[in-house]
C-alpha cells in the first residue's frame, strides 16, 4: 500500500447522495439512510484488497474451485458518536465484521482529544481494521484514535469518511501515513469552529436529531 493515500469515491451514487446529504432541508430519517447508503459503497471500495484464498466448493451440479475472503474478520471501529452512522452501512456488506468502539472528548485546556472509551476485539491486532468517522474535520480525533490501536498492536489500518478537509487528510498523514483515507468527498477548509466548508453541518446532530 504506498503511504499518504487518498481516495476519494467518484462514483455517480456517491456523488448524487452526498449531495443529498450536504441539503441543509434533508431531515433527519433521510440523513440517515443516505449515511447508510454511502457507508455501504464505501465499504465495497475499501474492501477492495482483502486477502482471498482458494477454495474447492459443489455447487448442486459438480464441484469447483473458486475463491473466498481468506484470514481474519475485518474489525470495523467507530469514533463516537457519529463514526456509529457509519457503521450500519458498512456492516450490511460486511456482517461477520467486528466492531470497536472508541470515545474521545477534547480537553478544553490543552485542545487535545482525551480518551474516555475503548472497547475492541481482544484479538485486534490480528485484524485488518477499518476506523469511520463522518467528519476529517482537524484530524486530531482521528490521530489519537489509530495511535490508540497502534498501541494495541494494530497494522492493518484504514480510515472511512464521508467528507475529509485538506487540514484534516495532513494531519492524519503526517501522524500516519501508513493509513489510507477513503473519502465520499473532499472539501475546502474548515471554518473558525473546526466545521468543514461547504460541508454538511454537525454529522452527529444530523444523524441523531439532537440540534
Ligand atoms: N464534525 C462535524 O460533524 N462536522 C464538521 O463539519 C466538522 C466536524
Amino acid at each position: 500500500m504506498p503511504s499518504s493515500e487518498l481516495i476519494v469515491a467518484s462514483h455517480p451514487l456517491v456523488q448524487h447522495k452526498v449531495s443529498l446529504l450536504r441539503r441543509k432541508e434533508t431531515p433527519t430519517a433521510d440523513f440517515r439512510r443516505l449515511v447508510n447508503e454511502v457507508a455501504l459503497l464505501l465499504a465495497y471500495e475499501i474492501t477492495r484488497d482483502l486477502p482471498l484464498e482458494a477454495v474447492t466448493i459443489e455447487t448442486p451440479l459438480t464441484p469447483m474451485q473458486t475463491n473466498m475472503l481468506a484470514g481474519k474478520k475485518v474489525c470495523l471501529v467507530s469514533i463516537l458518536r457519529a463514526g456509529n452512522g457509519l457503521l450500519e452501512g458498512m456492516l450490511d456488506l460486511i456482517p461477520s465484521a467486528r466492531v470497536g468502539h472508541i470515545g474521545l472528548y477534547r480537553d478544553p485546556q490543552t485542545l487535545r482529544p482525551v480518551e474516555y472509551y475503548y472497547k475492541v476485539p481482544s484479538d485486534i491486532a490480528e485484524r485488518p481494521v477499518i476506523v469511520v468517522d463522518p467528519m476529517l474535520a482537524t484530524g486530531n480525533s482521528t490521530a489519537a484514535a489509530v495511535a490508540r490501536l497502534k498501541e494495541d498492536g494494530v497494522r492493518d489500518i484504514k480510515f472511512a469518511c464521508l467528507i475529509a478537509a485538506p487540514e484534516g487528510i495532513k494531519t492524519l498523514h503526517d501522524a500516519h501515513p501508513d493509513v489510507p483515507i477513503y473519502a465520499a468527498a473532499l472539501d475546502d477548509h474548515l471554518n473558525e469552529h473546526g466545521y468543514i466548508l461547504p460541508g454538511l453541518g454537525d454529522a452527529g446532530d444530523r444523524l441523531f436529531g439532537t440540534r
